[in-house]
């Protein structure tokens, strides 16, 4: 065996090592060997290294061994840094901090003034600034590990905007900015992408995972072999621009009677802002419950919801959906009618489900996605945490 080989085969241990005890919380050395098929002697070394560095640490679990002692389990170092999500959306971002354990530490959302890209990006950074001052004092010795940023556009393998429909940016290198003021590795995806990968991460690892998200427009997130699949440049996904109405409304896409035009938040909302004016934006979704929900607008909606998602499900055969949509995940009862409108015999999924990230997700997904390149692990667990986000 040449050096070269030897280094890699100790790096790809390391990252088996720390993906294991990701997924498990904590595990004692000899389970770490038992699980990861590694001799003794390689896990205790390997171990002693990661502790140096320190990723891992050691307490002293609760129940005595058979031997008297008190046996020693190892955990991630959630203390040791911390990675930063931001969703920017139109006219706001959201944004979380989640530590090396993927727990949640901050979260909250702004507002934005600017939508010029660099004015943008100087926005957050100046709101973000004396927050990773705070939290490089409270989670070290690595701080902050890297940054991930989620835009409702698409973004290319290069790590680049390519084009988002609201703002209009095209071909920009977001990171550049956020590169320089923090001097971290950031990452930039699409929103529906780091959505799916929250769902993911914090709620379902299964192999292939599909997310639609429906706020403004409306996105899908596809997981295929664990991997996000982006298609040939990135585009993979746009489901929102699939023609569901052949002679429908003009979309700013081109096209005539795209999904996101009938079945996306905003559509529902500006629906029903048409036929009942005097109501508040509450009041209007309320009245689609009248009459024990038996309404004409809440019909249509469905319909073309269930239409698109029969479209989704005939294409991919999915094992899970998520439904990622503020109305829908505040009524997760209406899944049942929308799967009542799937009546194709060729509709087959074992489950279709609301999202338990809400508006959260793409912010939590691109801060997954932060820690996820900093330990270069190819899988990142954390439904086992159980957190409450
Ligand atoms: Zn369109």
């Amino acid at each position: 065996m040449n050096t070269g080989d030897a280094t890699y085969i100790k790096k790809m241990n390391r990252l088996i090592l720390i993906e294991e005890l990701i997924q498990h919380m904590t595990l004692s050395r000899s389970e770490l060997s038992r699980k990861t098929g590694l001799n003794k002697a390689t896990v205790s070394a390997q171990v002693q290294e990661l502790l140096d560095d320190d990723l891992f640490i050691e307490k002293v679990a609760g129940e005595t061994t058979s031997r008297g002692r008190k046996p020693i389990i190892l955990e991630i170092n959630g203390q040791a840094g911390y990675s930063v999500g931001i969703d920017i959306d139109e006219k706001k971002f959201f944004f979380i901090f989640s530590d090396l354990k993927g727990r949640v530490l901050h979260r909250d959302e702004k507002p934005l003034e600017n939508t010029q890209l660099s004015l943008v990006s100087s926005e957050i950074i100046e709101i973000l600034q004396p927050l990773i001052q705070k939290y490089n004092d409270l989670y070290s010795p690595h701080c902050l590990v890297g940054i991930g940023i989620g835009v409702h556009g698409i973004v290319n393998r290069k790590n680049e905007i390519v084009y988002t429909p609201k703002e209009k940016w095209t071909k920009e290198n977001i990171a550049q900015y956020f590169e320089e003021a923090f001097n971290v590795d950031t990452h930039v995806d699409n929103n529906a992408n780091l959505s799916v990968f929250a769902e993911q991460v914090y709620s379902e690892y299964i192999s292939d995972l599909f997310c639609v998200t429906l706020y403004t427009g409306i996105g899908l997130g596809i997981i295929k072999n664990h991997e996000i699949y982006r298609g040939f440049q990135g585009f993979a996904g746009e489901i929102g621009h699939m023609i569901i109405e052949t002679n429908g409304a003009q979309c700013t896409c081109g096209n005539l009677g795209c999904w996101e035009l009938y079945a996306s938040d905003k559509a529902l909302k500006k629906k029903l802002a048409s036929v009942y004016p005097l109501y508040s934006d509450h009041e209007r979704l309320q009245k689609m419950f009248d009459h024990g929900g038996e309404n004409q607008y809440m019909d249509e909606y469905l319909h073309y919801l269930a239409v698109g998602l029969n479209n989704i499900i005939n294409i991919f055969n999915p094992e899970k959906l998520i439904l990622n949509s503020p109305f829908l995940n505040a009524h997760p009862e209406l899944i049942t009618k929308v799967e009542g409108k799937l009546q194709s015999k060729f509709n087959n999924y074992k489950e279709i489900r609301v999202s338990i990230l809400g508006n959260k997700a793409c912010a939590i997904g691109a801060s997954a996605l932060a820690l996820k390149k900093f330990l270069g692990v190819s899988t990142l667990i954390h439904a086992n945490y159980h957190y409450h986000i």
